[in-house]
């Protein structure tokens, strides 16, 4: 462990050439470093709300939002004189402010009692969501509005027809009811399905080869194996590890069946020929032969760039091992991790300092600039805004628009907070009767570590694509324009939900960009070239590997989902089939890896959406900024073509006329294959210098 220099002792002088924005987030928050007059000044409630300086502002701000939401009901339902949309618009709207805000302080609240009125005012909110989505007389208010042409926005009337669709509200009594209760069931047996799905295994210790147990943690005469130690040096237990984690699990396989025919049957009753196609339905590959039609190309193209990389590992494995001699399942992880810090040349925790929070902050704040002309400016909490001490508050103001709205930022972690990096949208953005707009407020969430006394928090090369991917999101949010809050920033099909957040990536990949912000925290220094350089490549070693990889469980997921689902029958053998079609690697007998992946119920028929918009993040990179990553033109486009808009106009029809080009399973499927060459020739140029 190497000891770091306190940052006081660096002396001001060191400190100063630091923006205040990078100095705010490189030092961590705490109750007392408050200003002194802080206790004298007005106390404000959660998020500046001031029914929230107590947990029991909970039950008045639910007590409101059914109020409001009774009146609109009425109001919706006899005969308005404004568009419909508008008052289903203001519907959600009044519901979301209480539902998100109390879901997110569910989550991250420290104190109990916050937290637990917090829930309580979810599991209301979400009770009244319910009855809504049953309501039929509002059902039918909307329905006939469109029929009538008054409801406004066809596309956003149509949304929450979709919305109301799901539940089986315009299917006669017997059908409708059937359909609550498979929904019951989904719910329930997912639930199950994913607590089973992370469970350690207890085996005997005689299951573990000898010459392995010290791996593994033991319980009397047991073992504990508790993941796929991917990363375990050691083949023999990685191997071990990989075939007693993965054996095939009775129960799993019960409820992944039973949810999977449950989701087979809610969709039959709602007019799909499969679950896969109501999933897909409101997103940009539309139907989900487009979808199969895309991971098929997309199979094709990897097959022989898949398996460049696995002889190269196979290679290294051979090398390590020479007893071994094939490549495994349970060895990828493993050589690609080994291979990355090969090419690194020095320990993946040397960048760390380049990369204080405070820098890549500065290095956001840069890129906000010089794209949109907008600023990151660190803002002082108010006495009871925060719910903890080392939250920080950022205003993004435009130079030309003024405010945009407000980012909190939970980046580091406490005890009982969830290790999940996410964004939370608190408050979405709406244009108001007045014709001002209603700012958003989101959150982003990480769980750094540091930040105390012994200097500022330092990021890992994977946390800081994280810090740009959430506020990516968070941009995506402050700088959309929607009028309707229902489809504002975020709110928009998952596919194009992840582009902005996954463009970010590419700017944290970018030598240029990188160049531009990454400083030792200490000497201010820049980022050595060759490091830089490396560092950059090295985020793309064994990409197509790791690609054919996502193809693979895309492909599961679609099948499980479609039109065999009906049928039935074994998931093991559907998983031996689709490994072997779609994957370089063979499966391992008696192993049952999908009663492990708890995305098929999370992502349920759409875990192939994080492709495409890694699709489209790249046709947006490659024609827009690969060649100038800072060009304020392009940014504006961006921010004018797609980001404004969120939701508000079909995906389909805002990519194309952003992208310039029709957006097919062909168009996206080819943008990968080209991000991997891309990417293989600026390794490949990296390799050969670091040879010389
Ligand atoms: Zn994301």
């Amino acid at each position: 462990m190497k000891l770091l220099k306190p940052i006081w002792v660096t002396g001001k002088r060191r400190v100063s050439t630091w923006s205040p924005l990078a100095t705010a987030f490189n030092t961590r928050p705490t109750s007392r470093s408050r200003p002194i007059f802080d206790s004298l000044r007005e106390r404000t409630g959660l998020f500046n709300k001031p029914e929230l300086t107590s947990f029991e502002g909970f039950h008045l701000l639910k007590e409101q939002a059914i109020t409001a939401t009774d009146r609109l009901i009425d109001e919706a339902t006899s005969n308005p004189t404004r568009p419909m949309v508008d008052i289903f618009d203001e519907l959600s709207d009044t519901l979301c402010k209480v539902a998100d805000l109390a879901e997110f302080v569910r989550i991250a609240h420290p104190q109990p009692h916050f937290a637990s009125a917090a829930e309580e005012a979810c599991i209301s909110v979400s009770g009244v969501v319910e009855k809504l989505n049953t309501h039929k007389g509002l059902y039918e208010a909307l329905r006939d509005s469109v029929k009538r042409g008054t409801c406004g926005d066809q596309h956003l009337a149509e949304l929450f027809l979709f919305d109301f669709e799901q539940s089986g509200i315009q299917l006669p009594d017997g059908p409708r009811q059937r359909v609550v209760a498979l929904n019951d069931l989904i719910l329930q047996t997912g639930q199950q399905f994913m607590a089973g799905a992370a469970k350690p295994r207890r085996v005997p210790r005689e299951a573990i080869p000898q010459n392995v147990r010290q791996f593994f943690s033991s319980e009397g005469e047991h073992v504990m194996v508790s993941g796929v130690y991917a990363e375990c040096g050691e083949a023999a237990a990685r191997e071990a590890a990989y075939r007693l984690y993965l054996a095939p699990d009775q129960r799993q396989e019960q409820l992944l069946s039973a949810t999977l025919q449950a989701r087979h049957q809610l969709a039959d009753l709602c007019g799909f020929r499969c679950y896969a196609d109501r999933a897909i339905k409101a997103s940009t590959m539309e139907t989900s032969a487009n979808v199969q039609q895309f991971l098929d190309i997309l199979s094709d193209n990897l097959h022989d760039r898949a398996n460049i990389d696995f002889e190269a590992m196979a290679a290294m494995k051979r090398k390590e091992t020479p007893y071994q001699k094939s490549l495994m399942c349970w060895d990828t992880p493993y050589f690609t991790h080994k291979a990355k810090t090969q090419l690194l040349n020095v320990a993946s925790s040397d960048f760390n300092p380049y990369f204080s929070l405070g820098a890549c902050m500065e290095g956001l704040n840069m890129l906000c600039q010089e794209l949109y002309g907008i600023t990151l400016q660190s803002e002082q909490m108010l006495p009871g805004e925060s719910w903890s001490p080392d939250v920080y508050k950022l205003a993004v103001v435009s130079e030309r628009d003024g405010l945009l709205g407000h980012i909190y930022c939970d980046l580091y972690e406490r005890p009982g907070k969830p290790h999940q990096d996410c964004h939370f949208t608190i408050r979405g953005g709406k244009l108001l009767p007045d014709g001002s707009y209603q700012n958003p407020i989101v959150v982003v969430m990480l769980s750094l570590s540091g930040g105390h006394r012994s200097g500022p928090a330092l990021l890992g090369a994977g946390a800081v694509d994280n810090l740009f991917h959430e506020l990516g999101h968070a941009l995506h949010s402050m700088l959309a324009r929607a009028p309707h809050q229902h489809v504002a920033g975020t709110r928009c099909a998952t596919d194009l939900a992840e582009l902005p957040s996954v463009l970010m990536e590419h700017f944290a990949a970018c030598p240029d960009v990188v160049r531009r912000f990454a400083r030792h925290f200490q000497t201010g220094a820049p980022m050595p070239e060759d490091m830089l350089q490396r560092l950059c490549a090295s985020k793309h070693l064994f990409g197509a590997s790791e690609m054919q990889l996502q193809v693979f469980y895309s492909a599961l997921d679609q099948q499980y989902h479609g039109r065999e689902a009906a049928r039935g029958g074994d998931t093991t053998d559907v998983l031996r089939q689709v490994q072997k079609r779609y994957y370089g690697l063979p499966y391992v007998h008696n192993t049952a890896w999908q009663h492990r992946f708890s995305h098929l119920i999370g992502y349920g028929a759409k875990y192939y959406s994080y492709l495409i918009s890694r699709a489209l993040a790249w046709a947006v990179w490659r024609r827009h900024f690969a060649a100038e990553p800072l060009s304020r033109s392009a940014g504006e486009a961006l921010r004018q073509g797609l980001l404004r808009h969120g939701g508000s106009i079909p995906p389909q029809i805002l990519l194309r006329d952003y992208l310039e080009t029709e957006i097919t399973p062909h168009t996206l499927a080819m943008a990968l294959t080209e991000e991997l060459d891309y990417h293989r020739d600026q390794l490949d140029t990296v390799f050969k210098l670091a040879n010389k």
